[in-house]
């Protein structure tokens, strides 16, 4: 069983991770952005973490609706409303529950995906942060292990595709040749996911 320890540490490695990797994503999407994903994902689970801090919620559930929350209201750009849609719908569907077995929170993270499908009308292949957060949805009846190589796998695969959605779809072909930063920070999330489960 899951319990908000898991999903504490689990939102905690996330931020660790963004800190890591920021300026890495930030540079992903200087290619067909306009340069500010790392920056944005950092202010954003900056606020995440001190705001746990002080809330200290109490359910799995809670945890993640208060880390969506921060993110819409923090992060100034297309992926605050996208992570926090995700992160929140995701919280929702895991009810009040103390604990939540795994099988539980893969149904759940379905539905928050399912969320920022519906808010940013990206399909798979669009070259969004879908591409990696599907293919982890379908893994994660496998393994946390799987989900994350899975994410990895669909964040890499963004490499050949034109971007249909955001930003980059400015850009048109020349968004060819780049991977999404999106996909990338929706891998690095799934990541944390696995770790947090010492897979
Ligand atoms: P902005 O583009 O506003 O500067 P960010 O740079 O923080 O926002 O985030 C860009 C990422 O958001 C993209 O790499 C892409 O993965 C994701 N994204 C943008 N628009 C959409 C959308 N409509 N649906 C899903 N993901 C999207
Ligand atoms: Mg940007
Ligand atoms: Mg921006």
């Amino acid at each position: 069983m899951l319990d908000v320890d898991f999903f504490r540490r689990w939102i905690g490695t996330a931020a660790a991770s963004v800190e890591r990797e920021a300026d890495r994503l930030t540079e992903l999407d200087s290619a067909i952005g306009d340069a500010d994903h790392g920056s944005n994902l950092q202010r954003g689970f900056r606020a995440v973490t001190a705001e746990l801090q002080k809330a200290a919620p109490e359910t799995p559930g809670a945890v993640l609706i208060l880390a969506g929350r921060q993110l819409i209201s923090t992060v100034g750009g297309a992926s605050g409303p996208l992570y926090g849609t995700l992160l929140r719908r995701t919280g929702k569907a895991l009810g009040d529950s103390a604990e939540v077995t795994p099988a539980r929170l893969a149904e759940a993270l379905g539905e928050g995906v399912a969320a920022v499908a519906q808010l940013g009308g990206a399909k798979a292949g669009d070259k969004t942060m879908i591409d990696a957060l599907e293919p982890a949805v379908a893994a994660l009846g496998t393994s946390y292990a799987a989900a994350a190589a899975a994410a990895e796998e669909g964040a890499v695969a963004t490499v050949p595709l034109q971007a249909r959605k955001g930003r980059a779809s400015y850009l048109g072909e020349r968004s060819i040749g780049h991977q999404d930063p999106g996909a990338t920070s929706s891998a690095l999330l799934i990541a944390a996911l696995a770790e947090t489960a010492g897979e």
